[in-house]
């Protein structure tokens, strides 16, 4: 049997009772198929580095050996919805881009930080089965990408851009920075997610939207606090702009503000566990 990793051989494992030998046989030639595809056309297309591409085949396969299509077709569309977005974005704001930590190709912690709190739900459920954790993922992807589109939106062309925290006029494209381009964005990406999910879900249509597109709002909205608050930023020595890099025009930058360890991956684990958190509360209030 093609068990690549000893995390899922324990689990499969330790799962051999609960579910039906047939199925699980299946889902595991499906994962194999699906997350060797995704990982090298990823690599391929330059939308994930080495790393990242060994981090995200480990992912994809364990979501679609424990989750199968439910769980893997939510993240397949952030993971191609953001991944394409940056692309046709690089061309375009070379000036802004300049900015970010890491343009382009994603890393491992970036796969992780962006999709960890999956693999960890989808585990979870695969022991303890209950269709809240199901929920508590969506919620948490649709965070991510929530942020991912808005990042992308908000970058697109100049637009006027504003501090998270006390709305005065920010530059372009600096962690923290909200315009009305990226808003459109976040809803956007939260829309996206809730739409890939609504087949599987057990609750009504528009009470789950409603609460996917919340979560996922507020979530991305946290993400930017937090960029504006506590995200590490550097200066440029030689061209004097603030920047998330720590090499920039060829020359390591300064340390300009916020707590060193937290970084854009740090800062989008954090959204993603908000949107999951939010999930949970909002599910008691919004009932119909
Ligand atoms: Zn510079």
């Amino acid at each position: 049997m093609p068990i690549i990793n000893p995390i899922i051989a324990l689990t499969l494992l330790i799962l051999e009772n609960e579910i039906p030998n047939s199925m699980l046989f299946q889902n595991l030639i499906l994962g194999l198929f699906f997350a060797s595809l995704i990982t090298y056309l990823s690599y391929r297309l330059k939308f994930l580095d080495c790393s990242g591409a060994i981090a995200a085949f480990i992912l994809a396969q364990l979501i679609f050996d424990l989750g199968g299509l439910k769980w893997s077709v939510p993240i397949i569309t952030f993971f191609i919805s953001s991944s394409i977005l940056t692309k046709l974005n690089n061309r375009k704001n070379i000036e802004v881009r300049d900015y970010f930590e890491k343009s382009g190709a994603r890393d491992y912690l970036q796969v992780i930080a962006n999709g960890g709190i999956g693999g960890i739900l989808v585990l979870v459920n695969a022991f303890y089965q209950n269709e809240l954790f199901y929920l508590i993922y969506i919620a948490s992807l649709s965070s991510v990408c929530a942020d991912t589109w808005a990042t992308e939106f908000g970058t697109w062309r100049k637009t006027a851009t504003y501090n998270a925290l006390n709305l005065k006029p920010a530059a372009q494209g600096i962690s923290g920075g909200i315009s009305v381009t990226g808003l459109i964005g976040a809803l956007g990406g939260s829309l996206c997610i809730a739409l890939s999910a609504i087949g599987w879900v057990e609750i009504s249509y528009i009470r789950f939207v409603i609460l996917v597109l919340l979560t996922g709002f507020l979530g991305s909205y946290f993400d930017s606090i937090l960029g504006a608050a506590v995200q590490v930023q550097y200066l440029c020595p030689v061209c004097n702009r603030v920047t998330e890099r720590k090499i920039h025009c060829g020359k390591h930058t300064d340390y300009f503000r916020g707590f060193s360890w937290i970084n854009n991956d740090v800062v989008n684990l954090f959204s993603g566990i908000m949107g999951a958190m939010l999930i949970v509360v909002f599910k008691s209030f919004i009932k119909f």
